[in-house]
């Protein structure tokens, strides 16, 4: 639903990724005037591998719209297949298909704009469009997902500067590695499944993992959740996050996670749903990739075209790892300096949670008119944010909060 142009806009949402798009879903059905930009689906398009599958299950990656007509399930009918269940992880491409059908059907005013520049106007926002357009808004919701975010440690810096390591972001095609020794820092999922397709595609890969083994899933043991047995539901219910009563209380009650006291929300955020692959997984690194389990990287220098790295175990024992490539699976770290998006007097006058912008109940920030959703959310909200499946919970309160202040 797009805003008169000569007025204020009351709202505008950068960013088209699930949680951009469902805020403007949700906006939409709420008939709050809004502008939408960014290219669809473009973290999914441009920053993840090809033949990557979802981890998430089938029912927990349904971007949210509020008539539920928008599901995974209802986009699968209308390409004419069946819905799936935990025994089929959904493929990247697929996915990608549906975020874009998402769009065309409950998004169609998005404009395919990056928006350069966010400053405070006098308790509004100027917003600076690519195209040299700008705008006044009174409402700004921040859903920029993960980009700004990827971590690469201290340690493989200089290997990064140099074009020898890099971050899993920065591949759309791991068949790029094919022929090359390439070590893969890391044991979550990003790690696991890049080192199966780099395997896949004819590289050489080694994971390196701090921890004591690799982790994985546990298979399902029936397609849906109804058709297991009672008590196997009772003791692990099934819920968005994973099977169990924790994971079932971190997706069904986010609104509460806030209320917790701010070290046991970080310890959270950090411990839950800690490294592992998913069931999948295992028979493609199992035997097939090569792991050295226990250890991390002491120092990296590059050597003869590639990366010398020293690894150090628990004991202070030291080895010496030789790759053409060092692959940083290390995952994403919120930092609301590195949104520069954001001009730095707005940015500065932020209140934090950590790194993390600090968020009311309905994602407004301490800047009146400033909402962030999405991952930098996850620190007051918990994991679920983290998550497709936060979606539905995540545009719901924010679109309330935002058609409220009018
Ligand atoms: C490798 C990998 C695998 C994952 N697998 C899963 C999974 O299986 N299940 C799951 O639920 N989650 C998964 N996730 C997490 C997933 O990324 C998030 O759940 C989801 O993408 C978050 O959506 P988002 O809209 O916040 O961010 P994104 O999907 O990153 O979308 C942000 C959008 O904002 C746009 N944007 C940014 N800046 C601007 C700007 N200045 N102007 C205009 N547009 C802008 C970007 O182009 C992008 O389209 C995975 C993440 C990674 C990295």
């Amino acid at each position: 639903m797009a805003a008169t142009r000569s007025q204020a806009v009351p709202v505008t949402v950068i960013g088209a990724g699930p949680y951009g798009l469902a805020t403007a879903a949700h906006l939409r059905a709420r008939g709050v005037p809004h502008r939408v930009f960014g290219e669809p689906m473009d973290s999914w398009r441009s920053r993840m591998p090809a033949g990557m599958f979802l981890k998430s299950t089938p029912s927990a990656s349904s971007i949210s719209d509020p008539s539920g007509a928008c599901s995974l399930d209802r986009f699968r009918a209308a390409e004419g297949r069946r819905s799936q269940g935990d025994l089929h992880p959904v493929p990247l491409d697929e996915f990608v298909r549906y975020g874009l059908w998402f769009q065309q059907q409950c998004v169609p005013d998005l404009e395919r704009t990056v928006v350069r520049r966010i400053e405070a106007r006098a308790g509004q926002f100027q917003v600076t469009l690519e195209s040299g357009e700008d705008y006044i808004s009174r409402s700004v919701v921040l859903a920029t997902g993960l980009g700004p975010f990827a971590h690469i440690p201290p340690e493989l810096a200089d290997l990064a500067r140099e074009g020898l390591a890099s971050h899993p972001a920065e591949h759309a095609d791991l068949g790029r590695f094919a022929g090359q020794r390439v070590a893969v820092v890391g044991a979550g999922q990003s790690a696991l499944e890049s080192a199966a397709l780099l395997h896949e595609a004819g590289a050489v890969p080694t994971v390196l993992a701090r921890t004591q083994e690799l982790l994985f899933g546990t298979p399902p043991s029936s397609d849906l959740p109804a058709e297991r047995p009672l008590s196997r539901r009772l003791v692990k219910p099934a819920s968005p996050l994973g099977p169990g009563w924790s994971l079932r209380a971190f997706s069904g009650i986010p609104g509460s996670y806030r209320h917790l006291p701010a070290p046991a929300r970080e310890h959270f955020l950090r411990t839950v749903l800690g490294p592992s692959g998913a069931w999948w997984l295992r028979d493609r690194v199992h035997g097939r990739v090569d792991v050295l389990t226990g250890r991390s990287v002491r120092s990296a220098v590059p050597a003869g075209g590639g990366a010398r790295l020293t690894l150090a175990d628990r004991d202070g024992g030291t080895a010496v790892l030789e790759a053409d490539h060092v692959l940083s699976a290390t995952g994403y770290r919120v930092d609301l300096d590195r949104m520069e998006l954001l001009a730095p007097g707005l940015r500065g006058g932020l209140w934090r949670s950590g790194r993390a912008p600090h968020l009311s109940a309905g994602f407004e920030s301490s800047v009146s008119g400033l909402y962030f959703t999405g991952l930098p959310a996850a620190a007051t909200f918990g994991p679920v944010l983290r998550f497709v499946c936060g979606t539905g919970f995540a545009a719901g309160r924010l679109s309330r909060a935002v058609a409220a202040r009018g």
